[in-house]
């Protein structure tokens, strides 16, 4: 992808960004956009971190491992999909923060293999807020508790929550999970005195009702990169 074309979707994404805060009388700063690079190139990111990116969102470990080292070693990585607790030790060591702590199995497995690499790493509990079947992440209901637990682990920091709601072709159908999410996050705080003060919520097609409903994560893939083809793998 040219270096172009992607400066200008971003541009059209920040309008969108900052015309959603202007709605909700929210300051641009409180919401940080989380490009999700998952499928795209070491070359494409290269494009995005000239447009002024920092900072990358992937979903599977062995895509990552083997694309971190091949972009620029000041970037930041957020995981954003389930994580095999078997791969919890190349989690910790590629990552600076991760979105998709959905269990509590998942939960120790981080805390055990960050303690190991020496780091303490910044984690979002993952909340299936419509509770369906077929989704990871943790029912509303044992969030507090968990979030209780994470505090006392010394290795993970608990610091907000995060959702993928159902799948709705009208965006405007998503605003109550959306809004769950963030009702959810303000009971747990006063529930247990622990700041939560990140709410990762919004993609592409619904990121704006996301931030109309308090988002301070929203995780952008195709509105900035285009259609998803399948994952990258280096070719050598
Ligand atoms: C792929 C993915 C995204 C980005 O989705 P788009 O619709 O392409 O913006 C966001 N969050 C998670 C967890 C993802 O897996």
């Amino acid at each position: 992808m040219q270096k172009d074309s992607l400066y200008e979707r971003l541009n059209v994404l920040e309008d969108r960004i900052q015309n959603a805060c202007d709605r909700a009388g929210r300051e641009r700063s409180e919401v940080h956009l989380l490009p999700v690079s998952k499928t795209r190139s070491p070359d494409v990111i290269a494009a995005a971190t000239d447009c002024g990116l920092n900072v990358f969102g992937e979903n599977r470990i062995q895509e990552a491992m083997a694309k971190i080292p091949r972009c620029p070693g000041f970037l930041q990585w957020h995981l954003i999909g389930h994580l095999q607790t078997n791969k919890a030790r190349h989690a910790a060591r590629i990552f600076d923060m991760a979105h998709s702590v959905d269990s509590e199995r998942v939960m120790d497995a981080l805390e055990n293999a960050c303690a190991a690499c020496g780091k303490v790493m910044p984690i979002l509990l993952e909340v299936n807020v419509a509770g369906e079947g077929s989704k990871f992440g943790m029912m509303p209901e044992e969030v507090v508790s968990v979030v209780e637990r994470a505090d006392g682990l010394p290795h993970v920091e608990p610091v907000g929550l995060m959702t993928i709601p159902p799948f709705a072709n009208d965006a405007e159908k998503v605003r109550k999970y959306f809004r769950a999410l963030r009702i959810l996050r303000d009971k747990c705080e006063e529930q247990t005195g622990i700041r939560l003060q990140d709410l990762s919520m919004g993609m592409s097609n619904d990121f704006e009702i996301a931030i109309e409903e308090g988002a301070t994560w929203i995780r952008i893939g195709t509105a900035l990169f285009g259609k998803r083809g399948s994952p990258w793998k280096p070719t050598e």
